[in-house]
């Protein structure tokens, strides 16, 4: 296919729902294209420059320490106190015989949300600092191509609702407390859904192909 033909296909867009074919225009930021025919949401020009990105990685990465390494949930019964991390949480389930929840519970609530950050990091800092080796491309192209993957994964909104349902249960016979743990982990949930409203992945394929 030649050049000029491709430059054609990448300037028009299709309506996912309802196909038709619609040219496309820069915008100002904030601002959504929808289609003519359906008002479908078609693009939309990227709401967060790449140091706001970068920003909201870094945050991410800070609150990603004490979210571990604080307790997230301490109980208080006939007397006793026990407090437990994200890790400890998952160690006692692994320990009781239930492997599945146990990795699962370590896989998106640890691992996942870790790659996550990462991943998105990596990618604006080679964007922000222009870096143009063959490893940078090749790193580029891969964590494009696994975002999907590990976004997935990564689900730290179902540990936060598990906890505040167990929290509640165990209210009726334990005084149950939040750690420092939760408020980070709440933060960095908080900052990964922003970090998710800003990354756009074919604003980022668009700058491989740049
Ligand atoms: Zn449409």
């Amino acid at each position: 296919m030649s050049s000029s033909t491709n430059k054609d296909l990448e300037s028009v867009v299709l309506c996912h729902s309802c196909d038709v074919v619609v040219s496309k225009r820069a915008l100002p930021v904030n601002v959504r294209a929808l289609c003519p025919r359906c008002h479908t949401a078609l693009y939309h020009a990227p709401f967060c420059t790449v140091n706001g990105l970068l920003a909201l990685c870094i945050s991410a990465l800070i609150l990603l320490i004490p979210a571990n390494y604080f307790p997230i949930l301490e109980l208080h019964f006939l007397g006793s106190i026990r407090t437990s991390t994200v890790f400890e949480g998952a160690y006692a389930v692994l320990s009781q015989g239930f492997f599945v929840v146990g990795i699962a519970v370590i896989l998106a609530a640890i691992v996942a949300p870790l790659l996550f950050v990462l991943s998105i990091l990596t990618q604006t800092l080679i964007i922000k600092f222009a870096i143009d080796n063959r490893l940078a491309r090749i790193t580029f192209r891969f964590l494009l191509k696994k975002h999907n993957l590990i976004k997935q994964f990564s689900m730290p909104e179902i540990y936060i609702i598990s906890l505040l349902v167990t929290s509640f249960n165990l209210g009726d016979f334990a005084d149950v407390y939040f750690g420092i743990g939760t408020f980070c982990y709440t933060m960095l949930f908080i900052t990964m859904i922003f970090m998710q409203r800003e990354y756009d992945i074919e604003h980022m394929w668009s700058h491989l192909h740049d």
